[in-house]
C-alpha cells in the first residue's frame, strides 16, 4: 500500500491514499488500512467517517476471528458515486455511465458519420443530461471523453478515413467545459482504455504494461508504475505511424509503410475485401511480430495487452500469431504472464476507461495520468471548488 503524511496539509492526500486501500483490500478494518499506510487508527477513523458520510464507501459488521470481538470493514459503495464516459469516433458518439465498481450502465449510441464538432457538443449536452438523471449533482465526480489520436498534429490528426476531419483547431477541453456542468476531463481513446485497464482490468496484476489499441487505426498507450504514460502532448505509446515497411504502403500521413496501413480495422475492412481474411492474417503476421517486438523492446513491459475496439474473435486470431515471437527484450525465463495477452475490449472499454478518469479523482493517491495538475480539478471532496467548476 502506499503510505500516508501526518502532516495537516497532506488531508487530501490521506483521503485518496485511504480510499485505493479500501478499494484493493476491502472489506479491509481501519486498524489494517492505519498498519497498512501508516497513519494513526485516529486519522483513519476521521477520514472514514467522512467517506462514509459522503455515500463513497460502506461499513459492514466485520467477520470474527478467533476469540477477538470482529472490527467493522469498509468497502467502497459502487453506488457511492457515477462518471460519464464518453467516446467521440468518425463513426459517431457512445456515451455510458460507471458507478464505483466500474460497471457501466445506460448505454447510449449515436450514429452519424463525421459529425461536426457543433452538433457532437450539442449531443454529448443532452446525453449526459439523460444519463445522470436521477443522480444527486454532488454524487456525479465528472465527465471523461474519449477521441481518436494523435491529438493535434498537422498531417495525421485531421485527415484520413481514421480521424475527425472536421474538427481541425477544434478546443475539445474547453468545448466539452462548456457543456456539460462537470469536471470534465479528454483523452486519446487508446490512453483512456489504457486506464480504464488500469483502473478495472489486469492493472490489479500488473502495473507496467502496453496497451496496444486495434481501432479504426491503430494506437496505443503505456503504463509505467500504474499510470498513463503521456508523452509531451499526450500523444506517447501512438504507434500507428510508425513506418515499419520500407517502401509500403502509401499512408495519408504522407509516409510509406505506416503500421496502421496494415494492421488497423480500417485496413482489415479494406484488405479482406480484397484477399479474404486467411491471406490477410498471413500477410500481416510478419509486421504484426514486429510490431511486438518494437514496443517490447522500446517499454520492456510486463505485457503487451491487445485491446481496442476490433472483435474479441478477431483480436484472438491476432494473438494466435504471436504464439512464434522472434526474440526481444521479454523473452524472459522468469515472466509471470504471457508476452502478449488480451483485454476484455469493445468500445464499452473506451467508455469505461473515459468515466474512469474522473474516477480516478477519487482514488488515485498520485494522479494516474502523468500530468494531472492539482487544484480545484482534482479535488472532488472540496466542495467550494466543485461550486467553481459547476459555475
Ligand atoms: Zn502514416
Amino acid at each position: 500500500m502506499l503510505r500516508g503524511t501526518n502532516q495537516e496539509l497532506g488531508r487530501p492526500h490521506n483521503r485518496r491514499i485511504v480510499l485505493e486501500a479500501i478499494r484493493q483490500r476491502g472489506p479491509i478494518s481501519r486498524a489494517e488500512i492505519a498498519r497498512g499506510v501508516g497513519l494513526t487508527v485516529q486519522t483513519v477513523s476521521t477520514i472514514s467517517s467522512e467517506l462514509l458520510e459522503r455515500g463513497f464507501i460502506s461499513l459492514s459488521p466485520g467477520k470474527p476471528k478467533g476469540r477477538g470481538f470482529p472490527a467493522p470493514s469498509l468497502e467502497v459503495n459502487p453506488g457511492g458515486a457515477c462518471a460519464c464516459g464518453i467516446y467521440v469516433t468518425p463513426r459517431g458518439i457512445e456515451a455510458g455511465l460507471i458507478d464505483l465498481s466500474g460497471e457501466l450502465f445506460g448505454r447510449r449510441t449515436l450514429r452519424e458519420t463525421q459529425i461536426s464538432a457543433d452538433r457532437a457538443f450539442e449531443c454529448i449536452s443532452e446525453m449526459v443530461a439523460d444519463l445522470v438523471q436521477g443522480w444527486p449533482e454532488d454524487r456525479v465526480i465528472g465527465v471523461g471523453l474519449a477521441i481518436p489520436g494523435p491529438f493535434d498534429i498537422e498531417s495525421m490528426s485531421f485527415v484520413g478515413p481514421t480521424t475527425m476531419q472536421t474538427w481541425r483547431g477544434v478546443d475539445v477541453h474547453e468545448r466539452l467545459k462548456a457543456a456539460v456542468p462537470f469536471p470534465v476531463f479528454v483523452e486519446l481513446d487508446s490512453a483512456a482504455a489504457a486506464h480504464g485497464e488500469r483502473l478495472y482490468g489486469i492493472g490489479d496484476r500488473l502495473t507496467n504494461f502496453y496497451y496496444l489499441f486495434l481501432g479504426v487505426g491503430l494506437g496505443g498507450s503505456i503504463i509505467y508504475d500504474g499510470r498513463v504514460m503521456r508523452g509531451a502532448w499526450g500523444n506517447a505509446g501512438e504507434i500507428g505511424h510508425i513506418p515499419l515497411v520500407p517502401g509500403g504502403e502509401p499512408c495519408s500521413c504522407g509516409n510509406n509503410g505506416c503500421l496502421e496501413r496494415y494492421i488497423s480495422l480500417e485496413a482489415y475492412d479494406r484488405r479482406v475485401a480484397e484477399i479474404g481474411e486467411e491471406a490477410w492474417l498471413e500477410e500481416i503476421a510478419p509486421i504484426f511480430r514486429a510490431a511486438i517486438v518494437t514496443i517490447e523492446n522500446m517499454f520492456d513491459p510486463e505485457a503487451v495487452v491487445l485491446g481496442g475496439l476490433a472483435p474479441v474473435e478477431l483480436r484472438r486470431k491476432l494473438l494466435g500469431l504471436t504464439d512464434e515471437l522472434p526474440n526481444s527484450l521479454a523473452a524472459r525465463e522468469d515472466r509471470k504472464v504471457a508476452r502478449v495477452v488480451l483485454s476484455d475490449g469493445g468500445s464499452e472499454a473506451v467508455i469505461r476507461g473515459a468515466a474512469s478518469l474522473a474516477v480516478s479523482r477519487l482514488f488515485s493517491p498520485q494522479p494516474l495520468m502523468a500530468d494531472e495538475r492539482p487544484g480545484k480539478n482534482s479535488d472532488p471532496f472540496d466542495r467550494s471548488s466543485e461550486e467553481e467548476n459547476v459555475a
